[in-house]
Order: structure tokens, then sequence, then C-alpha cells
């Protein structure tokens, strides 16, 4: 990386910085866009093809219509209008994972367009307008054998239409002015809006891991005071809120030393590396080098009135309005509905949880701390990990009756994850459970004090602060296991 980078707060002091966000998510239908081949992830390299998403001659698609609801209810959930007619267009290209030569898009006819939805950031509002939302077909995936695994120096490579053909929802904003220094930060939150959006939806998992939601990034500087629009670049396909974030910021860097220089910024998409800069891709071509033209193989959608009513009514609480509804209901501060806010799948899983009995406060606790740490070092999503709202449920059940310390409990969470069971067989299993039987720890104790003459004294002496130091030798010699006020109690009993 040898670009030469502008001070960020420099840049602010010069520039205005304007962003545009066009974000993909793919869509959790049964079936592809146009066949009925399963959309389900992973499967045999080519197992779930045919004619239509491999594009064989004479193959003729046909229109999804769960795709088609979907894209509506996502238009509507950002303040969308639904077009009353719309067509398909074909968008020209050779690549070898698109086997038609053209992507089946939307071009000039989008199903929804004009809404916009605000986000917050730092306790401020910022708009952003909604150009477009439309529908089209994901490509295929390919594999480059040999070198460095990049289509240059490769041996050969592969490719596996799979993922060919599953629908793909584009959203694209109308230029954002306006959010000064927090333009990273703004498109940071207006990402993690929509994530939470598609997944109230239930229309897409939208893990941008796994690619189901990706975003090109534009950015562009123009000289305070000016009005005209500067040239922007675009960082393709960047798949992580955090990456979202650092990626403009190092654009907008980028950026400001080239034009402090007096140069000139080169229109292009740039790769987004995960060490943290990006890289040249290709110049950008204009909307006609694809050769757009509307698609002759597919009827155009004319969705209903009627059907557009019937969505919108079909459509969830909007996220936010959820976030701030259950802030109030589990009387949780700002600060820790932060947490919970920032610790992705949290909301779902503490709702299940506070379902199945436990307290709100509880629930966050195990979902925010414990478990999150564990989802985190296994690298899966929270909702991934091997246990339920119920088991945590559970478990806090056990702790509030005494069976279980909190640190016991962390045991019992091995073993769940383990596969060894519910909590509840897991303390039988693994004989965890608090003693807290007279006769165990009477024994103990007597132990602990024999060793400890001196300690003992101090305490008979009336010096109860003491007693701690036995209580800890009692609970190291029953490997936590023990009441520790049932300990404290037998000490002072056998002491006094
Ligand atoms: P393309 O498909 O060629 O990338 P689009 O017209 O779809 O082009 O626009 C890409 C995105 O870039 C849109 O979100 C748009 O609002 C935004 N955009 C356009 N011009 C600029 C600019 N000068 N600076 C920042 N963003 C821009
Ligand atoms: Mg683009
Ligand atoms: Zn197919």
């Amino acid at each position: 990386m040898t670009d030469e980078l502008m001070d960020y707060d420099e840049v602010m002091a010069r520039y205005d910085v304007v962003i545009g966000l066009e974000v993909h998510v793919e869509l959790d239908t049964a079936s592809k866009m146009w066949c009925g081949c399963t959309t389900a992830f992973g499967g045999d390299p080519n197992s779930h093809t045919c004619p239509v998403c491999l594009g064989l001659p004479g193959s003729l698609p046909v229109v999804n219509g769960e795709a088609v609801a979907s894209a509506i209810r996502i238009g509507l959930s950002l303040g969308c209008e639904v077009a009353e007619w719309c067509r398909f267009a074909r968008k020209n290209y050779f690549y070898p994972d698109m086997p038609k030569d053209y992507q089946l898009s939307q071009y000039d006819e989008p199903i929804c367009f004009e809404g916009g939805v605000d986000v917050e950031v730092d306790g401020q509002s910022y708009h952003i307008p909604v150009e477009r939302v439309h529908m089209e077909e994901d490509a295929g995936k390919n594999t480059h054998v040999g070198g460095l695994g990049r289509i240059q120096g490769a041996d050969h490579s592969l490719v596996d239409y799979n993922r060919a053909g599953v629908p793909l929802m584009e959203i694209v904003t109308h230029p954002i002015w306006g959010t000064g220094g927090k333009a990273p930060q703004v498109a940071r939150a207006y990402m993690s809006f929509l994530r939470d959006m598609m997944r109230a939806l239930k229309v897409s998992q939208a893990r941008m891991e796994r690619g189901n939601m990706r975003c090109d990034a534009n950015v562009s500087l123009m000289p305070k005071g000016s009005s005209e629009l500067g040239t922007r670049t675009e960082t393709k396909n960047v798949n992580s809120l955090r990456s979202v974030e650092a990626a403009l910021t190092y654009e907008i860097r980028r950026q400001g030393a080239i034009l402090g220089a007096g140069g000139r910024v080169r229109q292009e998409t740039r790769m987004w590396n995960e060490a943290g800069y990006t890289t040249a891709g290709r110049s950008k071509e204009q909307a006609e080098d694809y050769r757009y033209f509307p698609e002759p193989d597919l009827v155009p959608v004319a969705p209903s009135r009627e059907w557009v009513a019937e969505l919108r009514a079909s459509l969830p609480e909007e996220p936010g309005r959820r976030r701030a509804r259950l802030q109030g209901e589990w009387g949780f501060t700002d600060l820790e509905m932060r947490d919970v806010n920032g610790t992705e799948g949290a909301i779902d899983l503490i709702e299940a949880t506070v379902a199945a009995g436990a307290t709100s406060g509880a629930a966050r606790k195990w979902w925010c701390g414990e478990l999150a740490r564990r989802a985190n070092e296994a690298e899966i999503p929270l909702e991934e990990l091997a246990i339920t709202a119920h088991q945590v449920a559970e478990l806090q059940a056990l702790v509030d009756g005494g069976t279980l310390t909190d640190k016991l409990a962390r045991q019992v969470i091995d073993g769940v994850l383990a596969k060894e069971g519910t909590p509840g067989e897991v303390v039988e299993a693994r004989g965890l459970a608090v003693v807290s039987d007279d006769g165990a720890l009477g024994a103990a104790v007597d132990q602990v004090i024999a060793a400890n003459p001196d300690v003992a004294q101090k305490i008979r002496d009336g010096k109860v602060q003491a007693a701690g130091a036995l209580i800890g030798q009692v609970m190291k010699a029953m490997k936590g296991q023990a009441d520790a006020a049932k300990v404290r109690e037998i000490i002072m009993g056998k002491l006094s």
C-alpha cells in the first residue's frame, strides 16, 4: 500500500463529502429467481442447477412471485413507491460465472423507487434518500486454482453455478450530502438498519460475512463552498459493517491527498483489502457499455394495488421502533441497550429468553456477556451457538434457585454447548450442583479450620472479616461448588 493519505480532519476542513450506497441483498426464497432450483447454500458444485440457471439456449425464465413480494415489502419498508408496471432488462457483459453473458436485472423501470429512511449516529438523525430498489439475479462462483487464487496467474478456473440465479435485490441511494465527518458512520448505521430490516421482514438472513448482503460504497469530495459533485470512486462488495466504515474513511483520506496535491481522482471501482486499504479495480464503465434492453422472455410485472396494500399490511414493526419499545419494556438504560444493539442477534434471543421466563437483566447478561464471547471465539453468529433461549432461561432458574453459582453456570454452558444435554441434565451428569448439605460442608470447614489455626483464632477474637479467607479455601476445596452463604454460617457457628 503506497497511497498518500490526508489527515482526516484536514480533509473535513477543506472538502465536503458525498457518499452513495448500492447494497445487494440475496433473498431467502425457497427457489431461484427464474427457475425451481433451490437457493440452499452449499451442496456439491453445480448440483442446484437446471437449463434455466445454466443459461442453456432455448430455456425460458419465469419470475418468482415470492421474490417480487419480497422486493415490494423491502421497498415499502423504505418508504418507496411501488411501480404499477415494470420490466426486466438484460445487462450485457461477459463473465464466466454468468453463462447467459447477460444478467437479468432492471434498468430504468425498477419495481420500487423514491423513498428514504432516517438513521441515527451519536444522537443525531441523518436522512438517507433511496433512489430505487430493483430485482436481479446473482452470479455463480469462480474458483481460480493455482497461483494466488486470483484469475491472474491461475492454472485453471472452476465455476460453480449453484448461486447463479439466486434472487438479488439492489437498493441504491441518491447521493447523500451533509453528513460531514460522520459520513462513514452514517453509511455503517444505514447498513445496520438494512440488515435489521431484512431480518425483521424475514426476506434475507442478511449475513454480511456470508455475502448475503454486500455494499458498493461510493464517495467523492468537493471543495467547501462548491455545489458541483466531485469524481467518485466505488469500493465494491464490502462485506462487513466495520469495513464499510473503514473503506469510506480510507477513500476520503486518499482522495483528499490527491485533490490536495492538485491532482484528479480517477473514476474507478476499487477493492477493499481487509488489511485496511483499497486498491484500484477496473475503470468504471458507463451504463451505455452494458447495452441494456428490455428482456423479451419475461412478462412485465404489474403488481395490483390490492396486492400492494396486502403486502403493506403484512409489514413487521419497524426495527428502530421495536428496539425503543423493548428497551422500555425491559427497563434497560441507554448504555445497556447499546450493548444489546451492538451484539448481533442478541435482541431476538433476549426476547425469546424473557418469553421463556427469565428476567430481562439475566437474559441480557448471558447473551451479551458469556455467550457473545463464546460465539466470538467460535466465529459463529450468536444464534448458531448450540444453546437455546429456553435453555438459557432454565440455566438462570437454576442460578436463582441456588443450584448453581454463576461460575458453575459457565461450566454448565460448556456442557450444553458440547451437546451433553439440557442445563438440568448437564448439572446431573457433571455433578455440578452447589453443595449445601450440612454434613459435607461441615467436614470441609473442619479441615480448613484445622489447617489454619491462626486465622481461626483471629475470628474467635472477633475479627469477622478474616472469615473470607476460610470461605475461599472451603470453596476451593469443593471446586467452587459450596454454597458460600451456608459456609459462612457454619464457620461462624463453629468459631464463636
Ligand atoms: P453505477 O451503477 O454505475 O455504480 P449509479 O448511478 O447506480 O452508478 O450510482 C452509484 C451510486 O453512487 C449511487 O448511490 C449514487 O447516488 C452515488 N453517486 C453518484 N455520483 C456520486 C458522486 N459524485 N459522489 C458520491 N456518490 C455518488
Ligand atoms: Mg454500481
Ligand atoms: Zn435452475
